[in-house]
């Protein structure tokens, strides 16, 4: 079993704090596709702080997968799987998909590990934006996609993301961790306990 460390609350708001700032001056989003469940809560904090004052609250859409086997014996550390299964997918309708074409669209989740996750989602997310740009005679619209995640871990990933994605600058991450397991505070059972963990282990 991998090394736990265990983050807060406090320092996930700081860490999206951290990065808007950085994603503003790559990439201006108007349009947020959460990855549920991990992606939920960054994405939510990190509109906050991407708001610019006259402007709208960026939407923020959510999708489901899952990649990690939840074993249901009670440890926060789940069991790789090998498939991407979806949960949850975007409204497929052509009124909600012209939505996403042409926009900027930035894609949080809270941890990129093997990367497989984050590859299945762009991929996908790309072609049915591609498919609805073609059905509607939009294909002239440039929609943009960029990766928002609060821990990147440092080991050889088995999903690829787009280069041109990579070297843009549309991949953001707050943090570049080792590879040790990561407990965030939505997961936990006590939270009292989880913040007593998160000094005596802290990541950050
Ligand atoms: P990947 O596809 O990059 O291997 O894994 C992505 C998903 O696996 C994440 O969205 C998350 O749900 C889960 N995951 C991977 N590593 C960790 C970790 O260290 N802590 C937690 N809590 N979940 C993780």
């Amino acid at each position: 079993m991998s090394q736990k460390v265990y983050v807060t609350y406090n320092q996930v708001h700081k860490l999206c704090q951290a990065s808007a700032d950085k994603i503003l001056n790559e990439f201006h989003p108007n349009l947020m596709i959460a990855i549920g469940g991990g992606g939920y809560v960054p994405a939510r904090i990190l509109r906050s702080f991407l708001k610019r004052s006259g402007d709208p609250n960026i939407p923020i859409q959510a999708i489901g997968l899952s990649l990690y086997e939840d074993l249901g014996r009670g440890d926060p550390e789940e069991v790789p799987g090998t498939k991407v299964t979806r949960t949850q997918w975007l409204d497929l309708s052509s009124l909600e998909m012209a939505n996403l074409i042409g926009k900027n669209i930035l894609i949080v989740d809270e941890v990129d590990d093997t990367r497989t996750t984050l590859e299945y989602a762009v991929r996908e997310l790309q072609k049915d934006v591609e498919l609805a740009q073609k059905q509607l005679g939009r294909e002239g619209e440039k929609t943009t996609f960029s990766i928002f995640v609060l821990h990147n871990k440092d080991k050889s990933k088995k999903g690829v993301l787009p280069a041109d994605m990579m070297e843009s600058g549309h991949y953001h991450a707050a943090v570049t961790t080792d590879d040790v397991w990561i407990c965030y505070p939505w997961e936990a059972k006590d939270i009292d306990e989880h913040d007593a963990l998160a000094k005596e282990n802290p990541l950050i």
